[in-house]
């Protein structure tokens, strides 16, 4: 579910629609969160589609740590990469705004932690931009978004959180004990997805 002070727009035909905010979203905001009515593709259910709706999940959807395929049933789904990204996937079971966001900027992240199987040409105009989307961005970067992340955390409890109710109490208890004590972190690493490390004897014990 995304944050009710967002609204879709179309940009154009290279790039389709993006979610932009209408009023100001501060740092610390949770921004997206998967809640009960997410669809959940399992791997063996997305081998099953056609090449051409595989296509269309893996452009809308998003990988979690065990493989499954998470698709929004929200427009949450048109929220596009951006190099230069205002909001990050957090271990906290949310995406957060990581700087303040204003009334009509684009809503962006980080396609690089969604587990992406593939290279992807990236189109978007920023000087520093990454030209290319590559699966081993979340090892390259994710000290920089876990850093971005524990200061975007910190502001969790200063500003208006309108998805609050979402957040699994759960996960709103290891929140509580990070803004006691930071060194009590839980890393953006337990979103990757562990096939590449898994060996396959591993598999067949799971199987
Ligand atoms: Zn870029």
């Amino acid at each position: 579910m995304i944050h009710p002070h967002t609204r879709i727009r179309y940009i154009s035909d290279e790039i389709g629609y993006g979610v932009f905010a209408t009023q100001l979203i501060p740092k610390g905001t949770i921004v997206y969160i998967k809640d009960s009515l997410e669809l959940e593709i399992q791997p063996e259910d997305f081998e099953n589609h056609s090449l051409v709706m595989q296509e269309q999940i893996e452009k809308y959807s998003y990988m979690n740590e065990t493989g499954v395929r998470i698709l929004s049933w929200d427009f949450a789904k048109y929220v596009n990469h951006c190099c230069n990204y205002n909001t990050l996937s957090s271990a906290y079971g949310f995406d957060i705004a990581i700087k303040d966001i204003v009334e009509g900027d684009e809503i962006t992240c980080d396609y690089g932690l969604l587990n992406v199987m593939d290279e992807m040409e990236l189109s978007c105009t920023r000087p520093e931009c990454r030209k290319v989307l590559r699966p081993s961005d979340f090892e390259n970067y994710y000290l920089k978004w876990d850093d971005e992340l524990k200061s975007a955390l910190k502001e969790f409890s200063k500003v208006i959180q309108p998805l609050l109710p979402f957040v699994e109490n759960g996960k709103l208890n290891e929140l509580s004990i990070f803004l006691k004590d930071e060194n009590i972190y839980n890393s953006i690493c337990s979103l990757r997805y562990k096939q590449h490390s898994n060996l396959p004897s591993q598999y067949q014990s799971e199987n």
